[in-house]
């Protein structure tokens, strides 16, 4: 796959710069992340071997709050993935107005290949290195790919027991047990299904009529997946990594579900129920909705001519390239951006955090009323810009997002 992220994320903010025609001082300003922390983490394996993993916790910026994002742990975590993830974060809170910054963090290692133990030492060692650049008033770490509720619970463990106090609000997504909110675990998808009805809606698409197709059966496509289905769209495809799941009739996501998060399967390797297809195959076929629900680059300059869909929903960060894009554009291919498709998650963290600041904490349908009327009111301003200037949902978020960021650091001035 093609595409360096970083230089993707510097392309697309060198397009709103350039068209807000922001002074460049404020371009050079936002093209480079504030803090960038890289630690190596030693950690003794089961079998008694040391082995040494680089992380990092980068700060794209926190002019508008806090930093916020997640920490991924996969193979291919590097400096470059890890900035541009950071400085996506910093305009998602700013596309839905929530006062946080952006920031986020990744470990280059094999998490499918680790046992809990392993996990756990990892993610306790990888938050000591990084103790002194977070906390509830400074960056808060969250899930991101290969990250869960229960490795959150040892990072708030971990600075706690630093601190001599129980401090909940140092990162968000933790089990509800302990300061975590409802909701949560699903807000990232039902976010990207709720911004995907928005989009039907405004196009007089009905839901029973549309075929969606989602890339990914992690936690943002499994919940893509389940919300879109309970709005009465029909599932015709989805993958992980064992390969892509195809039925034209529509999927049974619900026996889908059960199946991945079933302990001896943790994959849908095996399924049966669903014609096997590639992921080339599945990105290609005809439908209403395709939500890329994986990783950074899945749609480039290579396949974006080919695709079948009406329109694409990105539940993953940085799905397609710029390059893709401007085909996509050409052929008329809406596509609604990150930066306010996946917010959903950083949304109920945001929650999650004022819950935990406050001690006192909301009950599932309050998390997702104020969750879709942040979403909605992102959707219609995204819209009305859109529409008024005639530009794609892409640049439209980016517009106000990077005004909103600019804004603040021309309030507040340059330290010293
Ligand atoms: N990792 C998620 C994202 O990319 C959530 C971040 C958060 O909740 O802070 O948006």
């Amino acid at each position: 796959m093609t595409g360096n992220p970083w230089e993707n994320a510097l392309k697309q903010l060198r397009n709103a710069c350039d068209y807000l025609d922001l002074n460049k001082d404020l371009y050079e300003y936002l093209s480079h992340p504030q803090r960038i922390v890289i630690v190596n983490c030693p950690v003794k394996m089961d079998d008694g071997s040391l082995k040494v993993f680089e992380g990092f916790r980068i700060l794209h910026s926190n002019a508008r709050g806090p930093g916020k994002g997640g920490i991924r742990y996969a193979q291919n975590v590097d400096m470059d993935e890890v900035k541009a993830l950071s400085m996506w974060m910093t305009w998602k809170c700013a596309t839905v107005g929530i006062p946080l910054g952006g920031a986020k963090g990744g470990v280059t290692c094999n998490p499918h290949e680790m046992s809990q133990n392993e996990l756990e030492r990892l993610t306790r060692r990888f938050t000591q290195g990084i103790i002194n650049v977070i906390g509830p008033e400074i960056d808060i770490p969250a899930p991101d790919m290969n990250t869960t509720p229960q490795m959150m619970a040892w990072i708030m463990d971990v600075y706690s027991m630093a601190k001599g106090a129980t401090i909940s609000g140092v990162v968000t997504g933790k089990p509800v047990e302990i300061g975590g909110s409802l909701g949560r675990t699903q807000a990232t998808g039902h976010g990207v299904a709720y911004v995907a009805d928005q989009y039907a809606k405004n196009h007089d698409m009905k839901p029973e009529d549309c075929s969606v197709v989602v890339q990914g059966f992690g936690n943002v496509g499994q919940y893509t997946c389940t919300t879109l289905k309970s709005y009465g769209y029909k599932i015709i495809a989805t993958s992980d990594i064992s390969g892509g799941y195809y039925n034209p009739d529509g999927l049974d996501i619900d026996e889908m579900f059960a199946y991945i998060n079933d302990p001896e399967h943790r994959t849908l390797e095996g399924y049966t129920k669903a014609k096997k297809i590639s992921n080339k195959e599945l990105l290609e076929l005809k439908c209403d909705f395709l939500c890329p629900c994986a990783l950074e680059n899945q749609i480039t300059i290579e396949n974006a001519s080919k695709l079948n869909c009406k329109v694409i929903v990105e539940g993953a960060n940085g799905p397609t390239t710029p390059e893709a894009d401007e085909i996509l554009n050409k052929n008329g291919i809406d596509v609604v951006p990150d930066v306010l498709a996946n917010a959903g998650g950083v949304t109920v963290s945001y929650f999650e955090w004022i819950q935990d600041r406050q001690g006192l904490f909301w009950d599932l349908d309050e998390v997702n009323k104020q969750l879709e009327t942040i979403l909605k009111r992102a959707f219609d301003a995204i819209r009305d810009l859109k529409n008024e200037k005639k530009i794609s949902y892409r640049l439209a978020a980016y517009l106000i997002a990077v005004q909103r960021v600019a804004k603040a650091v021309e309030l507040r001035g340059i330290y010293p």
